[in-house]
């Protein structure tokens, strides 16, 4: 039997962005559908405010971990120094963010901008990446913090698509503190299955996304997620399991449009995320019980 998964929600089922009374709000939602964990995106850091939200988490019991993706002008895969430094400072930003929130996880599409790019990525660009990743990595690995390389599907990145890409990546980067983080929305668009990228990815993978194939209610969708829990007990994953669902409902002013959120999957994020616990629940049990 491993040790139990932390289980937790994405900000965006609750709210929008990251002021203090978005933060509160959050926080009290979070706790009261049960998670262990709550997901904060950085792509408005500005307005975070940092001692007081640690504070809310603390008095909570609540885990952080935090995410985010760069911009096109802010961005570690260009071939163009400018834009690589405005990606370099924004990362660093970040690491400093997650530290003062006393999380232990920065990940996401740490390695480029989140959306559609028009060509595929330059040799020129992905050994920016692995410099500015490795800097990044040796500098979090003094404060405690992992990095994850979330693999995003080819309309947010032309970086990592697969679990191989993400594999070769953090194998360049070269440190002990980059892990992978496996999402099953876009592991739906890209991978063969379920279960061969997680035995692949095996002691390496640290942190996962569980989101159906319309990013709406778990279960309402295609994804085969007994599969893809089988393989998570196979390996013995023990790390931190979070729910990720958008909707039109609760809209970033950043985030949304960047995800491509057009439409409303559901109203009720308070609904929605219990019963997205619950199957979380069900299934890592299910799974534990013919793995054991
Ligand atoms: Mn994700």
């Amino acid at each position: 039997m491993t040790a139990r998964n932390p289980i937790g929600v994405h900000a965006l089922v609750w709210v929008g962005g990251t002021r203090p009374d978005e933060i509160a709000e959050a926080v009290r939602r979070t706790r009261a559908a049960g998670f262990d964990l709550l997901e904060l995106s950085l792509h408005e850091m500005e307005v975070l405010d940092v001692a007081d939200t640690r504070r809310a988490l603390q008095d909570a019991g609540l885990q952080v971990a935090c995410s985010r993706g760069l911009a096109f002008d802010a961005d570690v895969s260009s071939d163009d120094p400018e834009v690589v430094a405005r990606g370099a400072a924004i990362l660093q930003d970040s690491l400093e963010v997650v530290a003062g929130l006393g999380g232990s996880v920065l990940t996401g599409a740490l390695y480029s901008a989140l959306g559609k790019y028009g060509r595929p990525l330059t040799s020129a660009g992905r050994a920016n990446v692995v410099a500015v990743l490795r800097d990044l990595a040796r500098e979090a690995a003094g404060r405690d913090v992992t990095l994850g390389l979330e693999i995003c599907n080819r309309y947010e990145t032309n970086v990592i698509n697969t679990a191989r890409d993400a594999l070769r990546l953090a194998d360049d980067i070269g440190e002990d503190n980059v892990m992978i983080h496996l999402d099953t929305y876009h592991m739906n668009i890209e991978e063969s299955d379920f279960v061969t990228p997680v035995l692949e990815v095996g002691d390496r993978l640290g942190y996962v996304h569980i989101g159906e194939n319309h990013r709406g209610y778990l279960g309402s969708g295609s994804i085969d997620f007994p599969a893809f829990f089988h393989a998570l007990a196979t390996i013995g994953f023990d790390g931190p399991i979070t729910f990720e669902s958008f909707s039109s409902a609760v809209v970033s002013p950043t985030l949304s449009n960047d995800l491509a959120v057009w439409r409303s999957l559901w109203t009720d994020g308070d609904d929605l995320a219990r019963r997205a616990h619950q199957f979380i629940e069900t299934h890592l049990a299910a799974a534990a019980s013919i793995s054991a």
